[in-house]
């Protein structure tokens, strides 16, 4: 068993079952639990979820089309991006996803007559009766990951020089010692106080 998940785990496998939303257009809404046992691994970023998170579905038809928003929230720990500490970070956040009954959808997408923008349609055929929403969730849940996260906004780092965690502790490379340019000014101001 690999150490972290790259894709939604098995548990995540929920599934819309479509004669469940109304006809009528009324929404169909239901929430779920899903939880990792391992870490995600994310563009080469670990992160690790901190309990379950919640998923609300909400679905609705409209012009042979079902319109699911899937939400997504919780709380995650990845390593701070400037001291590697652990960094909790709230996330939530939605996707909106079409999904077409309609054949002759098929032949307008396949034309690239896209009706609507930025919006991926997917066809459904017309024996499937549910929706797989783990890989849906997954692709929500990779969206709200936060690429640097802080364990808080004024964390100070590293030190780029001895390593040593500037939260916790202060090193004595201070800014300048280390820095060759100003070193030379340094030796500079040196000859100028000789020269006087
Ligand atoms: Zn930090
Ligand atoms: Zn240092």
């Amino acid at each position: 068993m690999a150490e972290y998940i790259e894709a939604a785990p098995q548990s995540w496998h929920h599934r819309l079952v479509i004669p469940a939303v109304p006809k009528d257009g009324t929404s169909f809404t239901e929430s779920f639990f899903v939880s990792a046992d391992r870490k995600i691994s994310y563009w080469g970023q670990l992160y690790s979820l901190d309990g379950p998170l919640e998923v609300e579905v909400e679905a609705y038809r409209t012009e042979g089309r079902i319109i699911t928003s899937i939400s997504v929230s919780g709380k995650l720990t990845a390593p701070c991006s400037r001291c590697l500490e652990p960094a909790g970070v709230a996330i939530e956040g939605e996707l909106r996803y079409l999904f077409s009954l309609d054949k002759e959808e098929d032949k307008r997408a396949e034309q690239g007559l896209e009706a609507d923008g930025d919006e991926e349609v997917m066809i459904l055929d017309s024996w499937e009766d549910e929706i797989d929403l783990g890989p849906l969730v997954w692709e929500v849940l990779i969206t709200l990951l936060p690429s640097a996260p802080l364990c808080s906004q004024d964390c100070r780092g590293l030190c780029p020089k001895c390593g040593a965690d500037l939260n916790k502790t202060t090193c004595s490379c201070s800014d300048d010692a280390g820095d060759p340019r100003l070193e030379v000014l340094r030796s500079l101001v040196q000859k100028d106080r000789e020269n006087n």
